[in-house]
């Protein structure tokens, strides 16, 4: 690990990046993207031959747009290290078999993006990378200085050279793996005492579940949650338990994309990445992000589409951030809901965001809950009460029937199933589609 280089990124986070104006910040975007399109375009194939007819457009925002498949399927010509796909899934793939994140090619770490099989992606960064990624971070989401002493407990699915990499002088970093067993999470928390705990949001209730019955006795001084959408009700029920603000890192393997500021409020990090809209819904600020990042050099990522859907923040952070603020991530694109147009039979979505308050602002009674949509006309619910479940389910029903017949669509058959979700390495969502075909037809 390149310490001068990771202190370099994060004292330039912490204190020498200050944009005072929007404006200047979109310059500094425009400056990086510029050097790094002329960069990408002496080293990787695939770049060159996508921009060969647009090459005289300078304007990069409207290059060419690209997606994970896009990525994958030309990993060998988008790279700019040399790396062939087929041994990068090797070497990911027995990483994960026998839980040692180490191994890498080169100085090149490999990420392997959790997935369906087939639809995995694979991610390559370099260990220059890896020591800006981690001095990022840790100006970012540190409470306190980076000379100070820090226990960090992180819980993920699997470890990978690039958490490792935020160790440094007096920050010691403790990877709890989602399969180890809770008795032995418990023990471990138990005696590490970690100040900072970072884990999925599921993951997290559950420790606040063994704090709560004082099964644990830890008292950290700041917790963050990543991997899965943070949902209101997990949120305040783990502030409420730990007495302090959740705060967030949005962190996927294409990079670090956002992060709560002292506020709680997510902000993209545009210092990092550029990030341009396309709407799903512009008045309610509904969008799919494309992002570019110019800091990544080994596997360029410029105009990538995540499967992403964002919700922007209307008005303005009080701590006064010109990055983009954010109201929520409100779930991956496949977990949109589909339903019938009552008058044009078209198929029309209905963002998660929709479900989400229908099932908040029927009661005050839910602890937790899942909505399935299992096919078109047929959405299942989970729910977890205090009390009155009969009642519950009848204000749960008449709400989502409400959210239906507002945007004219036929109301499908609303199923209640027993609350039997358990917290495990798998990812929660709390609102998920599993229907086996899904539709991309209209959007509201
Ligand atoms: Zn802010």
């Amino acid at each position: 690990m390149n310490k001068s280089l990771l202190l370099k990124q994060y004292f330039l986070t912490k204190y020498g990046r200050r944009f005072t104006t929007r404006e200047k910040l979109l310059a500094f975007h425009d400056k990086k993207m510029k050097n790094h399109i002329t960069f990408v375009l002496k080293h990787s194939t695939f770049y060159k031959e996508l921009y060969k007819d647009v090459l005289n457009n300078h304007n990069w925002k409207s290059l060419p747009i690209i997606t994970k498949s896009d990525m994958m399927d030309s990993f060998n010509e988008l790279n700019t290290v040399g790396i062939k796909k087929e041994k990068a899934f090797q070497l990911a793939f027995d990483a994960e078999e026998t839980r040692d994140f180490s191994p890498r090619i080169g100085n090149v770490s490999i990420g392997l993006s959790s997935g369906t099989s087939g639809n995995r992606g694979l991610f390559l960064v370099s260990s220059r990378e890896e020591a800006m990624w981690a001095g990022t971070v840790l100006a970012k989401m540190l409470p306190s200085s980076i000379f100070r002493e820090h226990k960090v407990a992180f819980f993920l699915r699997a470890n990978s050279n690039l958490y490792e990499s935020t160790e440094s002088g007096k920050i010691s970093f403790h990877y709890f793996d989602l399969l180890d067993s809770f008795p032995k999470h418990i023990e471990r928390l138990n005696q590490l005492k970690p100040s900072i705990i970072i884990a999925p949001p599921s993951m997290l209730r559950m420790i606040a579940t063994w704090k709560d019955k004082q099964i644990i006795s830890i008292s950290p001084e700041k917790i963050i949650s990543v991997a899965e959408v943070l949902e209101d009700l997990d949120k305040s029920y783990i502030e409420n338990i730990f007495e302090q603000t959740l705060h967030q890192v949005y962190q996927a393997t294409e990079g670090f994309l956002a992060a709560t500021c002292s506020y709680g409020v997510l902000h993209m990090n545009e210092d990092l990445i550029s990030v341009q809209k396309e709407y799903l819904n512009k008045e309610k600020g509904i969008f799919v992000p494309i992002i570019s990042d110019f800091t990544r050099k080994t596997q360029p990522i410029i105009r990538y589409r995540l499967n992403d859907i964002l919700i922007e923040r209307k008005t303005a952070c009080p701590c006064g951030s010109h990055f983009l603020a954010l109201e929520r991530i409100d779930g991956r694109c496949d977990d949109l809901f589909y339903g019938e147009n009552l008058l044009t039979n078209e198929e029309t979505c209905l963002f998660p965001d929709f479900i989400r308050k229908s099932i908040m602002i029927s009661s005050n009674q839910i602890l937790e809950y899942k909505v399935i949509q299992r096919e078109f006309n047929l959405i299942e619910i989970k729910l977890k009460v205090e009390s009155d479940e009969e009642a519950v389910k009848d204000l749960v029903l008449a709400e989502l029937q409400k959210l239906w017949k507002h945007y004219q669509l036929v109301v499908p058959q609303f199923q209640f199933t027993p609350y039997d979700i358990v917290t495990s390495d798998k990812k929660l969502k709390r609102i998920e589609n599993r229907m086996k075909v899904k539709s991309n037809d209209s959007i509201i």
